[in-house]
């Protein structure tokens, strides 16, 4: 740790991951090192590093990370308040390596709803053929204890969830969890390490993707795993065996924008706010999710457990028909069209609930539309989004 736990996440995301000295003095910013093979002084030399690499951070050869990217797991970790991090290609490689690294053939596990869908893809593929059960709970968690069995080996939490931003109550989930012996896993992209913390409301593991608000900038993709130093050994030795790592160029993408994280994420917040409070004033506008909107059925736990909001929200039309939400879609012209989401630009993206949720019924809104606002003025936005709306659904503002 290069930081107390206590610095708020401004002063952890500046002061954490910083260059080391060369020669008395110091860049702000640690070098990109690229590297394959690591040179050693003998043949002992190369034979201690070995024997160490199992417990200790140290550079041995490339597979097994660089310091680039070391400087990146330091921020991560100072974020969420782990014990360590390691990175992995993809925020999808690090839910899915996490889970093999903790479930064995014959275990049970239970999946939010919530969750994001290529889980419910990876869930498929690969637990049915390794004898890994698994069930989806409802996203506010009312129904965990009735599914529990005595095989279930873990609980994997999403809050909030995926394009509806459904929020449990994660101590109880934890609290649940403990009280059985099993891990608590918890994806906090949404929450980048800075809007919210799952490890110290109780959570073993967290998983996130960098890819979005920590590289802020819709070019790198990233995965990364933090874990309590509990659960640390069973994470490393399988990140090991399958030789995950990252190149260091993609790792001092993230630690760039990450050092802008905290000033980006109020001027998202701030956008998305104002055309959620614009939407809810449209006719043609059904719901608007998002928990920080007082009345939001998430809002009183987004209060307690969470420090502020992000660029994100869903709608659905009162017209709950696929072809009118793809019209207005079309129709955008500031918001483009495309996957992902936490970079500088704002994107829209067509929601099909009925393949997303399988334990809640979303017959009434089968399909959403998931705006990311990002830092555009949002009066131009809402603009965009009125002349839409008055274009496709031919509502106009009231
Ligand atoms: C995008 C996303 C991921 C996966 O990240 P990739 O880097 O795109 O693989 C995982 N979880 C959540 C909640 C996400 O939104």
């Amino acid at each position: 740790m290069t930081a107390p736990f206590d610095w708020p996440g401004r002063t952890r995301l500046v002061r954490a991951g910083l260059s080391t000295r060369v020669d008395g003095g110091r860049a702000v910013n640690p070098p990109v090192v690229r590297a394959s093979t690591i040179l050693f002084d003998s043949v002992a030399h190369l034979k201690d590093v070995r024997r160490r690499r199992n417990d200790e951070r140290v550079l041995s050869y490339g597979a097994r990370g660089n310091p680039t990217a070391y400087a990146l797991e330091d921020v991560i970790t100072e974020l969420e308040g782990g014990y360590r991090t390691r990175l992995l290609p993809t925020g999808l490689a690090a839910i899915t390596q996490t889970l093999l690294a903790c479930l064995r053939p014959g275990d049970h596990v239970l999946i939010t709803d919530a969750v994001y869908e290529p889980v419910r893809h990876f869930a498929r593929q690969f637990f049915e053929r390794f004898a890994i059960d698994y069930s989806f709970y409802a996203a506010d968690g009312r129904n965990v204890e009735a599914l529990l069995r005595p095989q279930t080996r873990l609980i994997y939490a999403e809050s909030p969830g995926s394009l509806a931003y459904e929020i449990v109550d994660l101590p109880a989930l934890a609290r649940l969890a403990h009280s059985r012996g099993l891990l608590l896993v918890a994806d906090n992209t949404w929450g980048a390490g800075y809007l919210y913390r799952p490890l110290a409301l109780g959570a073993d593991i967290v998983v996130s993707a960098p890819t979005k608000y920590l590289s802020g900038h819709s070019d790198v993709v990233m995965g990364a795993v933090t874990t309590t130093q509990a659960a640390w050994e069973q994470i490393n030795r399988s990140l090991d065996a399958h030789g995950m790592t990252v190149g260091p160029d993609d790792a001092w993408l993230i630690l760039r924008g990450s050092r802008t994280l905290a000033a980006r994420l109020p001027v998202h917040a701030a956008g998305a706010l104002r055309v959620a409070r614009w939407l809810q004033t449209q006719s043609a506008v059904a719901r608007v999710f998002l928990p920080a909107l007082p009345g939001d059925v998430n809002h009183a736990l987004w209060q307690r457990d969470f420090s502020g909001t992000n660029g994100l929200l869903s709608f659905a039309l009162e017209d709950s028909t696929e072809s009118a939400a793809i019209r207005l879609i079309d129709a955008l012209r500031l918001f483009g069209i495309g996957a992902s989401w936490g970079g500088f630009e704002s994107l829209a993206m067509l929601s099909d609930m009925r393949q997303a949720r399988t334990v809640s019924d979303w017959s009434r809104h089968p399909f959403l539309i998931r705006l990311h606002v990002g830092l555009e003025d949002p009066g131009d936005l809402i603009a965009d989004l009125e002349r839409a709306l008055t274009r496709t659904v031919g509502v106009s503002t009231q």
